[in-house]
């Protein structure tokens, strides 16, 4: 028996956008509101994302709440317990079964909350964040600030040149940029000596 699960079903909600837009800070008040509401909450991110802390998740604004790093979608299905508000952070990191994942989890009565990146420094939509929109009750776009112009940003531009689609980092690898100050063939050359 899970207790205090909510009196009908489950249900998903998707937080997404570029990188700085606040979908952590977003992810961490939902997550504290429902601590305020005594709910048993868990949160999960991928173990891969080491930048700011091992076992918290860590907002770019220093905001943090305690998470169990995991390795695979799998392993958020076995340390789940009986949590009735999941937290998953850095979604875009974990593979297609996580949709699978995130379903079975709503069905069995609990709220799920998914955050990460809808697009990747080129554009291109970033498995399996769209995916998860599909399936979502809920989907939240969020916007950061164009470095260029202030204007709202939805992409992430990479200032340093490396063509692989995951490369971990924050301020000094991203900058979040509107549509007409992005270019995905553009980089910071100062930057290309840095070890990454
Ligand atoms: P995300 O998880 O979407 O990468 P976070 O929730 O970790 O974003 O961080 C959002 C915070 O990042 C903002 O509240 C702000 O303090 C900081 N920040 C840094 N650069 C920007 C930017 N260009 N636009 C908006 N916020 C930014
Ligand atoms: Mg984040």
């Amino acid at each position: 028996m899970i207790p205090r699960r909510f009196p009908q079903s489950g249900w998903v909600e998707v937080v997404t956008g570029c990188m700085f837009s606040g979908k952590t800070e977003e992810l961490i008040r939902r997550l504290n509101r429902a601590r305020y509401a005594k709910l048993e909450v868990v949160v999960f991110k991928p173990s891969v994302d080491v930048r700011y802390a091992v076992a918290d998740v860590v907002s770019h604004s220093d905001e943090r709440i305690p998470c169990k790093p995991v390795k695979t979608a799998g392993d958020i299905l076995r340390n789940v317990g009986t949590a009735s508000v999941v937290g998953i952070d850095e979604a875009q990191f974990f593979d297609a079964s996580l949709v699978d994942v995130v379903n079975r989890l709503a069905d069995e009565g609990r709220r799920v909350v998914v955050a990460g990146l809808d697009q990747d420094f080129r554009g291109r939509p970033f498995e399996p964040i769209p995916q998860l929109m599909a399936i979502a009750e809920y989907v939240d776009k969020t916007l950061a600030v164009c470095m260029v112009c202030g204007a709202p940003a939805n992409r992430s531009q990479r200032m340093v040149h490396r063509e692989s689609q995951v490369l971990l980092g924050a301020a000094e690898v991203y900058e979040a940029r509107c549509r007409a100050h992005w270019d995905p063939d553009t980089f910071d050359a100062r930057q290309e000596e840095l070890p990454l």
